[in-house]
C-alpha cells in the first residue's frame, strides 16, 4: 500500500486502518482498544462534533461565514469520528468499506427512486415526498434506515 501524504490524493479506509492499528501498537494501547472503550470514545467525540454545532440554529450548506479556524476544528471532530469508527470496526474484524457498500445497496432497494421525482415532475401529489428526497436527513423513513 502506498502512503498518501497529507493533504495530497485520496485516503482510503484500509490506510487509515492501519494508521490507527500503528498509532494504538506504539503506545501499547492496543489492551485498551476493546470494541466498548472504543465505542464509547466514539460517542464521546461525536458530542464534541455536536457542540459545534450546538446554539447556532440550521447552518447552510457551505458553512459560509464561518472562520477558517472553525472549519479546521470542525475537521477535527469529523476525523475523531471517523478514526474511532475505523478501529472500532477494525478491531470487531468488520470490513467497513464492504459493509457500508452493503448497507447502500440494502437503502436502495427499502427506498426506490420514485420515477416522477426522478424526473422533475412536481404535482400536489408528491411535492411532500419530493421535499423528503431533497433532504433526506429530515425524513424520519431515512433517519431509520442508518
Ligand atoms: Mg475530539
Amino acid at each position: 500500500m502506498s502512503e498518501v501524504a497529507e493533504g495530497e490524493g485520496s485516503v482510503t479506509l484500509d490506510l487509515l486502518k492501519k494508521k490507527m492499528a500503528d498509532f494504538a501498537k506504539e503506545r501499547d494501547w492496543e489492551p485498551y482498544h476493546s470494541p466498548r472503550n472504543l465505542l464509547l470514545a466514539m460517542i464521546g467525540e461525536v458530542g464534541e462534533l455536536s457542540e459545534i454545532f450546538q446554539w447556532k440554529g440550521e447552518v447552510p450548506r457551505g458553512l459560509p461565514g464561518w472562520e477558517e479556524r472553525e472549519k479546521e476544528h470542525l475537521g477535527e471532530e469529523l476525523s475523531d469520528v471517523l478514526l474511532y469508527l475505523v478501529r472500532l470496526s477494525d478491531i470487531c474484524g468488520i470490513d467497513l468499506g464492504q459493509a457500508a457498500l452493503r448497507k447502500v445497496k440494502l437503502n436502495a432497494i427499502k427506498y426506490p427512486i420514485k420515477l416522477s421525482d426522478q424526473n422533475g415532475k412536481n404535482d400536489a401529489n408528491t411535492s411532500k415526498n419530493k421535499d423528503e428526497d431533497a433532504c433526506p436527513d429530515n425524513s424520519s423513513s431515512v433517519q431509520h434506515s442508518a
